[in-house]
């Protein structure tokens, strides 16, 4: 299948990060080996004296995996992205030196921001709309500023080099198929959308539970936490897929107006000791793997109450949502792997006198990569009728072939920022979790803490 690029040239800042090998350039890969990048050509670029060599060995490190198991078009493909592509060294931050680079490639360019956000700031800053070529496409990684004001800045800053269709705020988490599992889910089915809203659903949650811990990240992550690093991020954008009223289409303009209007209908309520809660983890194991204390981890800063587990209620004041609580849950080196949306309906209004058993809410499960869907329902057990018993429907939802980045870059090649944060947006999820974070660095919520491999506080519902 090929798929119609815009873009000429991908232009990687920050070219020896982790980001880059670890994540872009295998993503990239499968994009190249399936034809869904002709004619591209790669250049990296990063402040380190890399050889072209070094450049070169890289990309066959990264590109290996896609490599192994390509057709020989595939491979073919492979070898001439890697064959033709260039590194260089500069400072993306000094005048003139990225402008310089950018006047010599082949437009439209898209410029992938993978360097430290405020390496990312300075380097735009030291643009002017003179030095992009025509069409430019700007990638910015997350996190997408530090708080509202941050964020408002950096979109100044974007928006005086490249319309906003031309700005990508990715998030990679929600990738193309997610996004059209849960639309198609919810705006496909007649039965559903008519029980779609507070009358028959009594609260929504959304987890990430993972159970990994920290992974030597402490540079990043003792900085963010569990609310910024997920919740800010991607849980909300989650969230709004659940909620929003039915697009007319699936074009980005209508998909990411209706994003827009949730969001802005959303907050987070005080007394945020009830609204909220974090913790984090102590010493434990997962599985045979011994996990460190947090606060012993290399690179933490125990002063900053980093928390490494974070839930928060979310209220989305209009008519369909009132009063029904959307909890978002995101935490590190839990017992468990979760990755789900759970939609919990009201009990019946009147069950008949007679049956016996269990009659516990109706659930609605959409499990998140891969990407499942499960239906618990009550029905008559088997040898009693008159005993309810509990079953599951379940399914498989639809997949991509593509990693997740590749689905970010698909988009950014073929001028589709549909996958993309947009900038009202953005600063809208700092200005949910705004008054969470000053209640929390002024201590009023307190950090509990879990054993690692624990599902969390013991005093947390499961
Ligand atoms: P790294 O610290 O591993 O890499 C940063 C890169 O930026 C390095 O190549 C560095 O080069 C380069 N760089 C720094 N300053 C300059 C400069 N002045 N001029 C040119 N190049 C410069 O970071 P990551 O790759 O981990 O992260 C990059 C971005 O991606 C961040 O915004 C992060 O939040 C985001 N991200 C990362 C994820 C991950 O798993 N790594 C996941 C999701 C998002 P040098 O080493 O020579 O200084």
């Amino acid at each position: 299948m090929t798929s119609q690029t815009t873009v000429k040239t991908l232009l990687i800042l920050g070219a020896s990060g982790d980001l880059t090998g670890r994540l872009l350039l295998p993503g990239l890969a499968r994009l190249v080996a399936r034809g869904r990048a002709d004619g591209l050509t790669l250049v990296g670029a990063g402040s380190d004296p890399w050889t072209p060599e070094q450049w070169l060995d890289r990309i066959e490190e990264s590109f290996a995996d896609e490599n192994s198991q390509a057709d020989a078009y595939g491979k073919r493909e492979l070898k001439r992205i890697r064959q033709d592509s260039t590194y260089h060294q500069l400072d993306v931050t000094a005048e003139g030196q990225l402008a310089g680079l950018l006047a010599k490639l082949e437009g439209p360019v898209a410029v992938y921001f993978a360097l430290p956000p405020h390496v990312s700031q300075l380097a735009c800053e030291a643009l002017a709309p003179k030095d992009l070529p025509a069409g430019t496409r700007l990638v910015m990684e997350k996190p997408f500023g530090s708080d509202v004001e941050s964020a408002r800045h950096l979109n100044r800053t974007l928006a005086a080099l490249v319309p906003e269709d031309h700005i990508h705020r990715v998030d990679h988490f929600l990738g193309k198929a997610t996004v059209l599992n849960i639309l198609g889910l919810r705006f496909a089915n007649a039965f559903l959308e008519p029980v779609w809203n507070r009358s028959t659903i009594e609260k929504v949650e959304i987890i990430f539970d993972e159970d990994l811990a920290l992974e030597g990240r402490a540079r990043y992550y003792d900085g963010a936490g569990a609310l910024r690093d997920m919740i800010q991020s991607h849980l909300l954008q989650i969230m709004a897929l659940m909620a929003i009223e039915p697009p007319a289409s699936l074009d980005e303009r209508d998909l990411r107006d209706a994003v827009a209007t949730v969001l802005r209908a959303s907050s987070i309520k005080a007394p945020y000791a009830k609204s909220t809660r974090r913790a984090r983890y102590t010493a434990g194991s997962i599985d045979d793997r011994k996990i460190p204390d947090y606060v012993k981890e290399k690179g933490v800063d125990p002063a900053r109450e980093t928390e490494t587990l974070a839930e928060v209620e979310v209220q989305i004041d209009n008519w369909r949502w009132e009063g029904v609580p959307f909890i978002l849950r995101s935490g590190k080196a839990l017992g468990g792997m979760r990755k789900e949306a759970v939609v919990t309906f009201r009990p019946v209004p009147y069950l008949p006198k007679g049956f016996t058993g269990v009659d516990s809410p109706n659930q609605l499960r959409i499990g998140f990569g891969p990407d499942t869907l499960q239906f618990d329902v009550d029905v008559n057990g088997p040898g009693d009728v008159l005993s309810l018993d509990r079953a599951t429907l379940h399914a498989e939802l639809s997949a991509s072939e593509l990693l997740p980045y590749g689905e970010v870059l698909e988009g950014v090649l073929t001028g589709d920022p549909l996958l993309s944060v947009r900038a009202d947006t953005a600063e809208d999820c700092w200005r949910i979790l705004a008054p969470v974070l000053k209640s929390w660095s002024a201590g009023n919520v307190p950090l509990e803490e879990y054993p690692a491999g624990s599902p969390g506080p013991a005093d947390w519902p499961a």
